[in-house]
This record gives C-alpha cells, structure tokens and sequence, in this order.
C-alpha cells in the first residue's frame, strides 16, 4: 500500500523537520544516550539520524516498514496516548514512501544487524548490518517521487532553520541525552548530556542570552505546574520564535500561554515584543486534548483559566524577585 503511505505522508512529514521530529522521537523512545542529527542541503539532500538506542532484531526491522506497525502499543495508558499524541506507526513507512530510505540496525547483545533498503516505498535490498549497536536512518532526497510535495519546499536555509528549531526542541525537552547536529558536513551544535536543564539551554543559545535570563519560580496552581526561565523585560523578540513551552515534555503552543505570559509581564513589554521564554508545564494527561493531527502541536485545555493564571502568576513571582 505504498499510495496508502504516500497520502499519510502528506499528513505526518511536510518537511524536513518533521522527518527529524519523527526520526528523533523514535531514537529518545528507543532509549538513546545519544542522537546525532546530519542534514545536508537543508535536509533535501540528506537527513541522518544515528542512535545508541536499543536497536531492532530483523522481524521488527522489517515489521516497522509496515504501516501500523508500532511497539508501542501495549497497555490502555498506550492507547490513551494515541489520542493525546497522534498517530502510531505511520513515521516510517510515510517517510520511506517518499524517499530514498536506508536503515541500519543492531541491538547491543548480536553480533550482526540489519540494513534495510527502501526506494520511494519499496523494497529494495535487505542484508546483514555489522556497524554500532543502535539505529541509523538515512533519508535521502526526500519527495524525490512527489513533484508536488517538492514544489513546496523552501529554500535550503528556510528548511534549514526549521531543522535547527526542530532539534533546539528535542534537545530542551532531553537534557539528559546527548546531541549533536552537523549540517552540511560542519559541527552546528555539539550539547554534552547535563542535569542541569539551563546548561542545555546554554549550550544552544548561548552564555550571553542566558545570563539575562530569569528563573520562574515553581508555582502549583490548580494541578498545572509551571518552572523554566523567562527573558526579563530586556529580553524579547519581534515574534514568538523563541517563546518555547513544554506540556510534559512536549513541545505545544496555546493561546491559554500566551494571555498569560501577556499578562504576567503586564506593562513590562511594549506592544509587538515577545519576551525570550523557556517554560515547563506539567499536568494530568487528561487535563488536555493534543490535536491528533502529528505536525500540530496545538492543545486544548480543559481549564485553559488556570493555565493562564498559573503562567501569569509565575511571570509575575519572577519579575518581582528579578528586579530586586
Ligand atoms: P511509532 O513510533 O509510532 O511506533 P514509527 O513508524 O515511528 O511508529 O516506528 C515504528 C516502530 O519502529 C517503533 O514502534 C519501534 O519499534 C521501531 N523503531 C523506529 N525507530 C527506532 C529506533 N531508532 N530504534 C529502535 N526502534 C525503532
Ligand atoms: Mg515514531
């Protein structure tokens, strides 16, 4: 069913972003200490993906090149997590179905793995794979086999940006995880795993901009917990690129933050500056619906008031103390 894949295609990648979103994902879920991210040509050339996660055994390799064909389904809290996250199992085989796909394989205790060929859906090759206990993915020429889709792609350095915003999420939400993104054959980013989730934000934007940052206090209100950091009133931005949010370690945007980051920072802003801001929510997964659609990360919450408030009254908390 490789026109089946295609159409999911369109829905789950419309970028290269979105393929390394996806890639990236299954390299965390696999357990990974490590995640090296390699794109060339903004990712139309080229996206790599190598993982030190668990790896696959041959059926799984080739079982996950099936549509629906994921792991990770075993329990009803599973279950709910589809309708909170998206689809299941569709990544793969929409990738491989527009692209040039190679995928090499090995779990920690064999001494021989997997490398699977797939040319625009179809199988191509399969052979024994003796390379590094994880996964790597190749995606090559991405939309090769959808003039349509290609059309639509942006310039190198526009797919590019999305990639480098892509991978600043993945690494905020995963401190403990080491990253590296080299893009067209040069070191953009090397993030060493830390405890200490400032030091990971150091390590993609810098000790200037972090310097000027300040530390929300923890505030609990009404079951929604907000931490993280927010730019002082000296600290925003024309758009809100580097307004960033975490709701249990995923990255998402509400209008519920965005009146409440307003609101905290009150009359500190002038009218169109969005202040820099790393912030994370944690709540009850049904507290809130996460459209299902897997390029969207809009949420909708049940209480969207206390979420405002909990934000605003962080900010606040944190304006107060910053300015002392
Ligand atoms: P999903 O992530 O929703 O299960 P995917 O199509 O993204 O669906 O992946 C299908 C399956 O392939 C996963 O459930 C997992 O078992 C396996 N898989 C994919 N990527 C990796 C990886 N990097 N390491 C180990 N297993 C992987
Ligand atoms: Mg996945």
């Amino acid at each position: 069913d490789s026109l089946a894949s295609q159409v999911a295609a369109g829905e789950v990648v419309e970028r290269p972003a979105a393929v390394i979103r996806e890639l990236v994902e299954n390299s965390l879920d696999a357990g990974a200490k490590h995640v090296t991210v390699e794109v060339q040509r903004g990712g139309t050339a080229l996206i790599r993906i190598t993982d030190d996660g668990c790896g696959m055994d041959r059926e799984d390799a080739l079982l996950c090149m099936e549509r629906h064909a994921t792991s990770k389904i075993r329990t009803k809290e599973d279950l709910a997590a589809i309708r909170t996250f998206g689809f299941r199992g569709e990544a793969l085989p929409s990738i491989a179905s527009v692209s040039r796909f190679r995928l090499a394989t090995r779990e920690r205790d064999v001494l021989s793995g997997t490398e699977i060929e797939v040319l625009g859906g179809k199988l191509s090759g399969v052979r024994d794979h003796g390379g590094a206990a994880g996964t790597v993915i190749e995606v090559r020429s991405l939309f090769f086999n959808v003039p349509a889709r290609r059309k639509f792609l942006r310039t190198e350095a526009t797919e590019y940006a999305h990639i480098e915003q892509q991978f600043r999420l993945h690494a905020i939400a995963n401190p403990g995880t080491a990253f590296t993104l080299i893009r067209d054959g040069s070191v953009a980013f090397h993030l060493p795993a830390t405890e200490d989730p400032l030091e990971r934000i150091r390590g993609l934007v810098g000790e200037d901009l972090v310097l000027r940052l300040i530390k929300l206090p923890e505030v609990e209100h009404l079951g929604v917990s907000v931490a993280g950091y927010v730019g002082g009133p000296g600290l925003s931005r024309s758009s809100r690129q580097q307004q960033i949010t975490f709701l249990n370690g995923r990255p998402i945007e509400s209008p519920a933050i965005n009146y409440g980051l307003k609101e905290g920072f009150h009359n500190a802003l002038m009218k169109g500056q969005y202040p820099v801001t790393f912030m994370f929510l944690e709540m009850d997964a049904h507290a809130f619906d996460i459209n299902v659609h897997p390029a969207k990360k809009e949420v909708r919450f049940h209480d969207g008031f206390a979420v405002r408030e909990a934000v605003a009254r962080a900010v606040k908390r944190a304006l107060e103390t910053g300015s002392k």
